[in-house]
């Protein structure tokens, strides 16, 4: 019998019902349940009024400081022109610099950037990081560039924002379509740009480096190293093992593929996948470290089925057959969103642990609410790549380097540190795990604050 048909469910303790709050209004943010930015900082502000956050600092917190906005032309390989636009938006900066990634995707809009922003404020101060948030992006598909179309988009967009970004004032990173290279680019052309020129100082103006210009070893799978820390501190109080557990990963990116072989090596058992391309299922375990060389090598898990050896047994399914299949654990690890109140009707799983930052709807929420299925929050469980980023940060600015092992550990004293804290709130002010991720960050900030002061 596995462990999810033996143990039972930790019921939500209340379950999130939000009015409108009248901050949204006093702040601009549109009456719409559909619109991305206004739904996440709704949950914020439920939160901040359990916690009795002063309604300045609401204020304050529900909107970003700063919204760039830029178009830049690259030259293409068959020698035109094209016009891309790029944002960089700076959310809140009281308890240290923005920081946060640049996603190049066709799908890039401010909204989504703004949230993702917040979620970076947000996520930060519940790690504990002195850092606050921000995000980016290029509305582009990288997949139908070449590399050096890549790396003239990295540099035209690097010189269009340069200006407003900086090693201690704010530091992206890689995210979704971004990686380590085209990190590297980045620090190369702001470093030409800046007045720091010929000082390697101005590397630090973005983390997630290749290792050999001030990268920090750990960094690639760290976002999937802290979901299986922070599920291995919180996920026993479910009843549910690691060892033998049934999971299932929505995306098999950097966060899915990492989370699915760490889970791996812990004992757990990946039933079924979906990515862009397909779905795959196989109850007797998926070979996660074979579906990630499948994954490098052809684009995405689709045809995995039709692979020899190991991979033989996995059978293609339907994306409503996917969230259907019976597993403990659900980590969604693809992009926002996808989890609408119909998927969540689907999802045959006891616990569900956001790898992807905010993969599940409101509505797909009260549905989990409803259904006694526990949701431990993005801002909690994604934040272990921010945290090797501030690793990254700290040992380039202070000249030195960490072998894997100290990485891996203080990653897993702050994701611990992390989890706990959400445990404390949730028991304090009796709620669901997403308001209390809330709760411990909205506290740091609110102290932040505080001592600071509202200038003038
Ligand atoms: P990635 O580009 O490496 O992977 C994205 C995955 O999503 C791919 O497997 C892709 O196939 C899948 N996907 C895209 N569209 C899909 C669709 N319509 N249906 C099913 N699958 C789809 O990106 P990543 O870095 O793994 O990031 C994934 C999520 O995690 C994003 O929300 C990102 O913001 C968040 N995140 C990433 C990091 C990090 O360190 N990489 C850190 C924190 C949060």
């Amino acid at each position: 019998m596995s462990t999810a048909t033996k143990t039972k469910t930790t019921k939500p303790v209340q379950a999130m019902q939000m009015t409108r709050s009248p901050v949204l209004d006093a702040v601009g943010l549109p009456d719409d349940d559909s619109n991305l930015y206004t739904q996440t900082v709704s949950v914020m502000l439920h939160a901040a009024e359990m916690l009795g956050l002063p309604l300045e600092v609401q204020i304050i917190l529900a909107q970003p400081k700063n919204e760039i906005m830029v178009h830049f032309p690259v030259r293409m390989d068959n020698g035109d022109y094209r016009l891309f636009k790029g944002y960089r938006v700076q959310h809140n900066n009281a308890i240290g610099p923005y920081k946060g990634g640049l996603r190049f995707h066709p799908d890039v809009h401010l909204d989504d950037v703004k949230s993702l922003a917040f979620l970076m404020t947000m996520k930060c101060a519940l790690a504990r990081l002195p850092f606050g948030g921000g995000k980016g992006g290029v509305k582009c598909d990288p997949r139908a560039l070449s590399q050096g179309e890549l790396m003239r988009v990295t540099r035209r967009f690097c010189s269009a924002i340069s200006h407003a970004v900086g090693p201690d004032y704010d530091i992206p990173a890689p995210d979704v379509g971004t990686n380590a290279q085209v990190m590297a680019w980045f620090a190369d052309t702001y470093e030409a740009q800046s007045d720091h020129r010929n000082s390697w100082d101005a590397m630090r103006v973005v983390t997630g480096k290749p290792v050999e210009i001030g990268g920090s070893l750990g960094r690639e799978k760290a976002t999937g190293q802290g979901v299986v820390d922070v599920c291995l501190e919180l996920l026993p109080e479910t009843g549910i093992k690691i060892d033998g557990m049934k999971f299932s990963v929505l995306g098999y990116g950097n966060v899915g593929s990492w989370t699915a072989r760490i889970f791996a090596k812990h004992g757990a058992k990946l039933q079924a996948v979906m990515d862009h391309t397909g779905a795959i299922r196989n109850e007797k375990g998926l070979d996660t470290e074979l579906l990630a060389e499948h994954v490098q090598k052809h684009g995405g898990v689709a045809g995995f089925e039709k692979a020899t050896g190991k991979g033989a047994g996995a059978t293609k399914v339907s994306i409503e057959e996917f969230y259907k299949t019976q597993v403990d654990l659900l980590v969604p690890a693809a992009l926002e969103q996808m989890i609408k109140e119909e998927q969540a009707h689907w999802i045959n799983a006891k616990v569900i642990a956001e790898g992807a930052n905010a993969p599940t709807t409101p509505a797909g929420d009260r549905v989990f609410n409803e259904r006694g299925i526990e949701v431990i929050p993005a801002i909690l469980t994604n934040s272990g790549g921010v945290t090797v980023s501030y690793f990254e940060w700290v040992q380039n600015k202070s000249c030195v380097s960490w072998d894997a092992e100290e990485v891996d550990q203080a990653l897993n004293r702050h994701m611990v540190m992390a989890a706990r804290r959400t445990r404390a709130a949730k028991n304090k002010y009796s709620c669901d795990m997403r308001t209390a991720a809330y709760i411990a960050a909205l506290e740091n900030i609110g102290k932040g604050y505080a001592v600071r002061g509202i200038f003038p």
